[in-house]
């Protein structure tokens, strides 16, 4: 029942896309159509025209084919499977992979307190995340700048931030020293295929697909930004009952499996 459920959602999300698509696809076409159509008409012409014609075609083409490919994979994302997580760990252990991410010029700090409370989330899922927010916020920035991630434990009222219920949460923050984001584009940035990034660097899916999470996770995402100044990011994620599994007690219940 719940993958059921899962897959009615997941439909839901891409009817609600589909609209846009099949405009965005139906403006290629016209390009590709068009195109064709032309180099027709000059068939007894120069070569270099209609050579201009078939290249206006093909590029029409290979966009509609990009825009079914990411269609089809946002259609396609990973069903969660959630475990017990402590997040402190989880972001110190990404330290590595964010330099990497991020590149040389840029710092990366990681500011992870132990003795976050444990949430019960997919793991994979929010590492990826992580590092999305962290490529968003590389891109912020050209090149130079600070980039500071963060887990702290906060109560939040119902409504605080987004939709969210009333409880206990570990807010995970990427902030940024970037170009910031102008309000509109805040208010549109969770919209799938929303991008301010040129054809080929964004897919305008990271955010989107963050906010499925955060909200398939019992969560929220907030964004606080200033043109300019810089973004920070920030998934919630509900404190689970159960105390996290760490690797250090993994690794002591397998001493003892031993025994
Ligand atoms: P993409 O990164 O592929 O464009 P996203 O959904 O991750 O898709 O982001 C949507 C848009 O939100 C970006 O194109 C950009 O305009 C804006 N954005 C996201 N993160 C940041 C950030 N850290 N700083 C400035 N703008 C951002």
């Amino acid at each position: 029942a719940e993958a059921q459920l899962r897959q009615v959602q997941k439909m839901e999300a891409v009817g609600q896309l589909t609209g846009g698509i099949a405009h965005d696809f139906n403006n290629m076409l016209a390009v590709v159509v068009g195109g064709i159509d032309l180099a027709r008409r000059r068939l007894n012409g120069p070569r270099r025209e209609i050579m201009t014609h078939l290249n206006n075609a093909m590029e029409g083409a290979t966009r509609a084919a990009a825009l079914t490919r990411r269609l089809l994979s946002f259609a396609r994302s990973e069903p969660l499977l959630p475990d017990s997580v402590d997040p402190a760990e989880l972001v110190t252990g990404m330290s590595d992979l964010l330099d990497r991410t991020i590149g040389e010029r840029i710092q990366v700090e990681v500011d992870a307190v132990p003795g976050t409370w444990p949430i019960y989330v997919d793991s994979h899922q929010l590492e990826n995340a992580i590092v999305n927010l962290a490529v968003n916020a590389r891109d912020a920035m050209e090149g130079v700048g600070r980039m500071q991630v963060s887990t702290r434990n906060v109560t939040l009222a119902a409504g605080e931030i987004g939709d969210v219920q009333a409880g206990d949460y570990v807010r995970i923050s990427v902030s940024d020293t970037g170009c910031g984001m102008a309000p509109e584009v805040i208010e549109r940035a969770f919209e799938p295929f929303f991008t301010t990034k040129p054809v080929g660097k964004g897919t305008g899916l990271g955010l989107s697909q963050i906010f499925g999470f955060a909200h398939q996770s019992g969560g929220e995402v907030g964004i606080e930004s200033v043109v300019g100044k810089g973004t920070t990011v920030s998934i919630y994620l509900p404190r689970s009952a159960a105390p996290a599994v760490t690797t250090a007690a993994m690794g002591m219940m397998q001493d003892q499996d031993d025994v």
